[in-house]
């Protein structure tokens, strides 16, 4: 039995009857919004949600703030350093709300899902006429209605863990697109703010995911991304004989000349089915970002990851055997509450083990109402900070050669964009997502090409186009 819950057709029309109330409000008007996102590719698919539905109302975009009559921020509250960022964003225009009353300025997201940043804004941000938290972003049609017809402050942080279907989207410019397939987590890592602010897991159905990437197929869209916090236990609350490999496959069905990643994979959950079915489908992209955190043992525990350094080896051993060019990424957090040298050591040894061709490291950070937030922290910042620093040295040394044995190799790109540098004038990105400048003749952003590795450095790969 299918346990999740999904929002109305009834309330739907509801939210596109006022999208058209305020686009007729709108015409006639230059309107312009400005949106600025913080944190995660989830972040950044739900303001192409926001976005689609301000065009739907009659909204230019526009690239700066001091122009827009809308200004939303998508806040994001898995570290302090991203709050204070949005905190102070929104501080530095007051000025504008003085100089111009009639601005609207939003904030959504993550931190808008907790009550102690919702005080806050509410005391200390007078200039915050409309909130609204992550399950509210379907109702935001209704709220800047009811913002533009007069009411002062509009705040929404209720919600229930629904999913709402056919919403307008715009998505941005170029060959990437991002396809949420789940949403919210349920695995509760004694460090991590997500499951208090994005709820509980709840799968998109398979059809509405299918139809979606058809859309995006025909659109012109080549590098797709799958999205969930969790993607290993899509399907799990559907209440049918679906998972995340079983999804892959249907998806690999699609006809068209594309390439499939995903993100995120929890170790506890990815299996040698996953890696298998990595294998067998062509348009799944040899990439796997596997979050794991820590070397120790004893940290993950604390961290409630449910996996060992042992069985999370183990998948990468597995991975490589079956995927030789497979190209792994993971996430780091230093500095967990309780980490030892010989803990710290640990991760070292492992990420050094496994050589990682991309690591996302972060310093923890505290986020009260989880539980690591009351765990005893004897280590000193300073000594967090030596460990952090020795970990970006020690990948440096590894990411340098991994790229150089790049060199030479002829590879498939997609290019992606136009880049700074006058000699190698387009960006690309190899299947297994690395950065890639490119020149060359006839080079066309969105298509795919053959080219050579020339050089390499840290950051990027330089290729010429055979
Ligand atoms: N769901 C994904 C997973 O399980 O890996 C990632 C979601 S989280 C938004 C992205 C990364 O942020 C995590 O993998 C973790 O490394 C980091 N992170 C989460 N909470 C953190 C905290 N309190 N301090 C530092 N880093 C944190
Ligand atoms: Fe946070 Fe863990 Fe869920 Fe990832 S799996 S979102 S790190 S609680």
């Amino acid at each position: 039995m299918s346990q999740q819950t999904t929002v109305s057709a009834e309330q739907l029309r509801a939210q596109f009857g006022d999208m058209s109330l305020v686009a007729a409000m709108n015409h006639g008007r230059e309107k312009r919004a400005y949106t600025h996102t913080f944190g995660c590719q989830q972040n950044e698919a739900d303001t192409e949600t926001i976005r689609g539905m301000l065009a739907e109302m009659g909204y230019q975009m526009t690239d700066s703030p001091e122009h827009a009559d809308f200004i939303l921020f998508n806040t994001c509250a898995v570290r302090e350093h991203a709050e204070d960022r949005a905190f102070g964003n929104i501080g530095a225009l007051s000025h504008l709300k003085k100089q111009r009353p009639d601005v609207i300025i939003a904030l959504c997201g993550c931190m808008a899902q907790q009550e102690k940043n919702v005080e806050k804004i509410k005391k200390s941000y007078p200039q915050v006429s409309l909130l609204f938290g992550t399950h509210a972003l379907w109702r935001f049609p209704s709220l800047l209605r009811r913002v533009l017809t007069g009411e002062k402050r509009v705040f929404d942080i209720g919600g229930a863990d629904d999913i709402a279907e056919g919403l307008p989207l715009l998505r941005g410019e170029g060959p990437k697109a991002w396809l949420s397939i789940m949403y919210g987590c349920n695995n509760f890592c004694t460090y991590c703010i997500v499951p208090y602010v994005r709820g509980r897991e709840r799968s998109r159905r398979p059809e509405e995911i299918e139809a979606e990437l058809r859309e995006l197929t025909r659109e012109g869209y080549k590098d797709i991304t799958l999205l969930g916090q969790n993607v290993n236990s899509y399907g799990k609350d559907l209440g049918l004989e679906i998972d995340f490999s079983d999804l892959l496959r249907r998806l690999n069905d699609v006809p068209g000349d594309f390439l499939l990643r995903f993100m995120t994979s929890h170790p506890k959950d990815a299996s040698r089915k996953l890696i298998d079915t990595m294998a067998a489908c062509s348009k799944v992209a040899k990439q796997l970002h596997l979050p794991v955190q820590s070397g120790s043992d004893a940290v993950l525990s604390r961290m409630n990851r449910r996996y060992t350094a042992g069985e999370y080896r183990e998948l990468i051993r597995y991975a490589r055997e079956e995927i030789p060019e497979i190209v792994l990424s993971s996430d780091i957090i230093v500095g967990f509450p309780g980490e030892t040298e010989a803990d710290f050591e640990e991760t070292l040894r492992l990420t050094q083990e496994i050589e990682y061709d991309l690591l996302f490291t972060f310093l923890y950070s505290k986020r009260s109402g989880t539980p690591a937030a009351s765990y005893e922290d004897p280590a000193t910042s300073a000594e967090k900070q030596a460990r952090f620093e020795r970990l970006l040295r020690a990948q440096d040394e590894i990411v340098a050669r991994r790229q150089a044995a790049y060199q030479g190799k002829t590879l498939r790109l997609l290019v992606d964009g136009e880049s700074k540098n006058p000699d190698y004038p387009f960006t690309a990105r190899t299947e297994g997502n690395l950065l890639v400048c490119v020149r060359g003749e006839d080079i066309v952003v969105g298509s795919f090409i053959e080219a050579e590795i020339e050089k390499t450095s840290l950051r990027c790969l330089y290729a010429q186009k055979r």
